[in-house]
């Protein structure tokens, strides 16, 4: 069976924008492709003859370029038909540590998003991400900012402005604090002791990282950095923040095993 434009009923297909993030082989010829699309959210769709190198389709399907897709509905899965591209990331696929922050944003993406239910924000943020990796921006500081802020349109968003314990304000001084991961946000170092949880110390400096990252726009985190051993410390505890959200999201469960839990050398 062809998929050729002549054969496509168009009361039966539509158009969609969206990114691939994930494909999978189906069988000799075709690819299952992950889309995170801007008004259905994600969606598995099929691309037929895909596996064949060259097609032009295929090429503006492959992950991290924004297409405008045509998709034609199916029994099981619907189809593509048409793909124009719309937005490439160049930058992106010409460094490692750049393609590993949009891959890890991905896997957070397919984590916590449903299926055909519209994240419209979330797809800017991540549209805005892909064009922040650019030579300039230091990655760790861009994969914080896109977690603290994907964390924050998921409705998870750590409260970092006053104790969760004694609601006492929390002052830019160079007092100690935790990030409470059950609790979902900062506590204090008078109630530390006495709060359940776990919890990862954070300094003064550490603190401030967090809520810059949380407020600041991804496009304009140029520049922005701090010492290594501070940007891996905050990295880890972003990580094991996401992964205790993912167990406690149903449609999450079971899908965060990717994360690492050792400390990058
Ligand atoms: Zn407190």
């Amino acid at each position: 069976m062809t998929h050729g434009e002549a054969n496509v009923d168009s009361a039966r297909s539509y158009t969609v924008q969206g990114i691939v993030l994930r494909h999978y082989v189906l069988g000799e010829n075709d690819k299952i492709l992950v889309l995170f699309t801007r008004d259905q959210g994600l969606k598995r769709v099929v691309g037929k003859g895909m596996r064949k190198a060259n097609t032009r389709i295929g090429g503006r399907l492959e992950p991290l370029r924004e297409n405008q897709i045509q998709l034609a509905k199916g029994r099981s899965m619907d189809v593509v038909v048409q793909a124009e591209g719309t937005q490439r990331f160049p930058a992106v696929m010409e460094d490692l540590d750049r393609l590993a922050v949009a891959i890890a944003a991905a896997e957070v993406l397919m984590a916590f998003l449903e299926e055909d239910d519209p994240a419209p924000e979330i797809y800017d943020l991540y549209v805005s991400l892909l064009a922040a990796l650019v030579p300039g921006t230091e990655p760790q500081v861009l994969t914080a900012a896109f977690e603290l802020q994907v964390l924050d349109l998921l409705g998870y968003r750590p409260e970092l402005d006053a104790c969760l314990a004694c609601e006492r304000a929390i002052e830019t001084g160079d007092e100690a604090y935790a990030l409470n991961i059950e609790a979902g946000g900062v506590i204090c170092d008078r109630c530390g002791p006495t709060t359940a949880g776990r919890q990862i110390r954070m300094s003064a400096g550490g603190w401030r990282l967090l809520r810059q990252l949380q407020e600041t726009p991804l496009d304009a985190l140029a520049g922005v950095t701090d010492e290594p051993r501070r940007l891996a410390g905050m990295r880890r505890a972003l990580r094991e923040y996401l992964g205790f959200r993912a167990e406690k999201d149903l449609k999450a469960q079971g899908m965060f095993e990717w994360i690492p839990t050792t400390a990058p050398a």
